[in-house]
């Protein structure tokens, strides 16, 4: 096999993916994002998924799902809309959703052709090639059952992916023909085609329960909102601003990024001390 093709990101790519409203803008033309995230057990995966998707800049939010996972949602962003309706992209998964409604909107993507992105409960309802645009968002150990589904004997184990990330991530984009944005302390973005994409690394602070959450909003929304860009986007581009974003947001909610400068940098040197010892 050939070395890797991995892309850093550019700047001049990702600028235009990016959903600043026009004017003679309304909220259809800004992209409609139909979300389906949250459970009785985990409400607030739709709530963190729903606020990432408005805060990114969708036009309008559907939220699916029953009704106390809407209401968390409707609690801190009483713009979205509850019920299934017409969208330019689906958001799938995070917070163990129910499969009849994942099912319903995988239906609807593949019969309009309109881009998904999947995460969690939604990655396992992933059998083989998909028929429509989608960007997977997997951690290790959803990859890890992942492709012991799509091929099972030699599928690496969660220990072995976090060891070759790009390997693991690129044979999951050529089994399903999706864009496969593999989270982690350095997340890696494959195309079916086995080009790679490799956005810097994140804030460590990124390592808590709620952020791949937040991710799916962000990434839904780009799909929503790039979806009816003339060409067709490159979905590993817009995976790569999702991650940008989300980087970002990590950044700017890091306890120690409102520190002054020099206090920040004695903390830090205090914390690498105690590592050395
Ligand atoms: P999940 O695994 O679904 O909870 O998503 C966790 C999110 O946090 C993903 O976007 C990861 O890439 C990110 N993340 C987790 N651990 C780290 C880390 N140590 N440094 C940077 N980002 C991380
Ligand atoms: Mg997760």
């Amino acid at each position: 096999d050939a070395q890797p093709r991995v892309q850093a990101l550019d700047e001049d790519d990702i600028a235009p993916l990016f959903p600043f409203p026009r004017r003679g803008d309304h909220k259809y033309t800004r992209g409609v994002l139909g979300l389906v995230a949250g459970s009785d057990a985990y409400p607030g995966a739709a709530a963190l998924a729903g606020v990432a998707a408005i805060a990114t800049g969708v036009g309008m939010l559907r939220l699916v799902g029953p009704r106390r996972v809407a209401d968390a949602v409707l609690a801190i962003t009483p713009e979205a809309v509850a019920g299934r309706g017409r969208v330019q992209a689906w958001a799938l998964g995070s917070g163990a959703p129910a499969e009849y409604e994942m099912r319903a909107s995988l239906a609807d993507a593949r019969e309009s052709g309109l881009p998904v992105a999947l995460d969690a409960g939604a990655l396992a309802l992933v059998e083989g090639p998909l028929g429509h645009p989608a960007v997977l968002t997997p951690h290790a150990g959803e990859l890890a059952e992942l492709l012991g589904r799509l091929e099972p004997g030699d599928a690496p184990d969660r220990a072995a992916i976090e060891a070759d990330p790009v390997a693991a991530a690129t044979a999951a984009a050529r089994a399903t023909g999706a864009v496969v944005l593999l989270k982690g302390p350095r997340t890696v973005i494959a195309r079916p085609d086995g080009s790679l994409v490799a956005p810097a690394p994140g804030p460590a602070a990124l390592a808590t329960a709620g952020t791949g959450d937040v991710l799916l909003g962000v990434l839904g929304a780009l799909l929503a909102t790039t979806a009816e860009h003339e060409p067709v986007p490159d979905l590993a581009l817009v995976a790569g601003l999702a991650v940008l974003l989300h980087s970002a947001a990590g950044h700017a909610t890091t306890h120690a990024s409102g520190l002054p400068a020099a206090l920040e940098a004695r903390i830090v040197a205090l914390r690498e001390s105690e590592a050395g010892r």
